[in-house]
């Protein structure tokens, strides 16, 4: 820390992101990314836009927001707002929304950013434990009327809430917000935007990082009432109008156009990650029945950390969470059928070690 780092900054902890290494020796189960490359068209769309970046992207990502209002059923562009990645998205929301008058709620095992987010904006937030089994009790969020944020699919569980649960969650709040964080919904979850008609404090965050296979992008959206996307655009346009650089806003125009590919793609990995949670289980792991493209699972007899440090020396990187309650657990990133292969027979071999 330089000693020009301002004094509201002094106590905050940084975001770890997954290890990004730069070799391709490794098998890369550990940031949830898409398997799958990006669908034919996206290339060309990037392509075109190389040659007009002397230009400014358009701040209101016109086309782009047209294409996600239609996708979504929502009924207008106002209805939508971009982002570079849905973490600039949820970064702009908790400044919108969360304040001293109304406080961030969010789950002790979630996605670790959510804290941070807090911190670095100094906005007030009470952590909710999970139940034993690391479900969500919804009534633990009834009559906060603050800014309620829940993963859905949850990060780094997998469990998913139905539409049900949040429809008592809002009914339950109708002064407070919430926010749905829905990064790995395609996998096998339900989405609450079809909650988005009747609840105008309702706010559904997605990411083209997972199952539309642009992590590299950065691209991010929220669905919400024309109020609360109007004061979303407001925070955007008071930080950085361009926040989503032409190519970026190509790219996604076009993987739309190409919906069913990445559909498709979801189809596949929800059926991998099925079968590789059943071959684990058979060999005596505790597995989490994850709606998302990621397994989180114990081994028997052998921690999380000992697992991944097992795992990265023979050439397999999984994430491991050291904190009490995920400390027996890594976490899998669902990969093509070949590469979970090659995850499962690394398993066998450190389990037979083991056993030795
Ligand atoms: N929400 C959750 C639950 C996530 O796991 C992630 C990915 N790390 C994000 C949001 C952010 O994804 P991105 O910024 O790539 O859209």
């Amino acid at each position: 820390m330089s000693r020009f780092f301002s004094s509201r900054y002094a106590a905050l902890i940084p975001y770890t992101p997954g290890e990004q290494p730069q070799d391709q020796d490794y098998l890369k189960l550990n940031t949830n990314e898409s398997p799958f490359p990006p669908s034919p068209g996206v290339a060309a769309a990037v392509a075109e836009q190389c040659g007009k970046l002397q230009l400014y992207s358009d701040p209101q990502c016109a086309g782009l927001r047209r294409a996600l209002a239609d996708r979504y059923g929502v009924s207008r562009p106002a209805n939508v707002m971009v982002g570079n990645g849905s973490d600039e998205v949820l970064d702009l929301a908790f400044c919108a929304f969360a304040g001293e008058e109304r406080p961030l709620y969010f789950a002790d095992v979630t996605y670790g950013f959510y804290p941070v987010f807090a911190a670095k904006n100094r906005l007030p937030y009470e952590v909710i434990p999970l139940k034993e089994d690391f479900s969500i009790d919804p009534a633990d969020y009834f009559g906060k009327n603050g800014v309620a944020v829940i993963a859905n699919p949850n990060a780094p569980t997998g469990l998913a809430l139905g539409l049900d649960d949040f429809e008592a969650i809002l009914k339950a709040n109708p002064d407070g917000v919430l926010i749905v964080d829905e990064a790995y919904v395609d996998f096998g979850a339900e989405s609450a935007a079809a909650l988005l008609s009747r609840y105008d404090n309702l706010l559904v965050v997605r990411t083209f990082s997972k199952s539309r296979s642009m992590a590299g992008a950065r691209l991010g959206f929220a669905l919400g009432s024309e109020a609360l996307i109007a004061d979303l655009e407001t925070l955007r346009y008071s930080t950085n109008p361009y926040n989503v650089n032409r190519m970026t806003l190509a790219a996604g125009e076009a993987a739309l156009a190409q919906d069913d590919y990445y559909m498709e793609n979801c189809r596949r990995i929800a059926a991998i990650r099925d079968k590789v949670a059943g071959q684990l289980e058979a060999m005596g792991w505790k597995v989490l029945p994850s709606k998302a493209n990621f397994l989180f699972a114990a081994a028997p007899g052998m921690g999380g950390g000992a697992m991944y440090q097992a795992l990265r020396q023979r050439g397999v990187l999984v994430r491991y969470f050291d904190a009490p309650r995920t400390r027996g657990y890594i976490r899998v990133s669902i990969g093509d059928e070949a590469q979970m292969e090659r995850f499962m027979q690394t398993i066998k071999e450190i389990m037979k070690e083991a056993a030795q």
